[in-house]
């Protein structure tokens, strides 16, 4: 079923998907060569915790983790470990909140120390595919009309767009109906509601858009083994405006300290 929430639902809901950007941007001021993806998320945990919230990943469907953190041709679902990050990585950082009873989930894709030019652009296009996408996520629309702007923007670039993982509803539950592909026809899939709230989550691909499950049971990684971006928001549907939840603010501030 596909969740309509009061206007102060989706102000307590707001607030779950604002402290997911200020975990992000701590997260953000401590991604650099040699930095242990388990310090991140321990730096988020505490984060989270000393901010009235819950993580929202851990335990979650049995992951051990609060952030997923995926490196290079890792997509999505990465869990955090001794791995240090160097120097050319990508790291697209996945973080869950629960506050007030909602969930938060919002993701970023950074660079770590100095990154080809060719995976740069992978990044800042993929980010830009999810603002095109969320300008479609209006009461009246359809799903698939988000779906088809982030499509057709990355396609013409070469990338790959994953098909086996997509956005979805958000709010009591992390993953609730609807599906939000980002790929699809324009036109079809379920008409877009006033304060329905999804999550619009592009992972697109350098290389081919195939993707396999690691053996760790949770890794998402490319077939081809090129690196993969992901960005996500949170947004209410409302007439005739757009409503993001989550905030990319905070991190492009510590971003652009660096
Ligand atoms: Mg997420
Ligand atoms: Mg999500």
């Amino acid at each position: 079923m596909i969740y309509i929430k009061t206007d102060e639902e989706i102000e307590l809901q707001r607030q779950s998907s604002l402290l997911v950007g200020t975990t992000l941007a701590e997260v953000a001021k401590h991604i650099r060569p040699g930095v242990k993806t388990i310090e991140l998320d321990r730096i988020a945990e505490e984060f989270i915790r000393d901010h009235g919230a819950e993580p929202g990943f851990k335990g979650y469907g049995g992951f051990p983790a609060s952030l997923c953190i995926s490196v290079n041709d890792a997509v999505v679902h990465g869990i955090p470990d001794e791995t240090e990050l160097k120097d050319g990585d990508i790291v697209s950082v996945d973080c869950g909140t629960i506050m007030n009873g909602f969930y938060g989930d919002s993701a970023y894709t950074f660079p770590v120390g100095n990154v080809s030019e060719e995976v740069l652009l992978l990044l800042q296009r993929t980010k830009e595919s999810l603002y095109l996408g969320i300008e479609q996520a209006v009461a009246g629309k359809r799903v698939r009309d988000i779906g088809y702007a982030i499509q057709t923007y990355v396609e013409q670039f070469g990338y790959g767009v994953v098909r086996d993982l997509v956005g979805h509803g958000v709010g009591r539950n992390m993953h609730e109906e609807p599906e939000v592909p980002n790929y699809g026809r324009r036109g079809t899939g379920i008409k877009l509601k006033k304060n329905m709230c999804i999550a619009i989550e592009p992972m697109i691909n350098l290389g081919v858009k195939e993707v396999y499950q690691d053996k760790d049971g949770w890794t998402i990684r490319t077939a081809d083994g090129k690196p993969s971006a992901h960005f996500e928001h949170d947004v209410a549907i409302r007439e005739g405006r757009v409503d993001i939840l989550s905030s990319f603010e905070e991190i492009e501030k510590v971003l652009n300290k660096k």
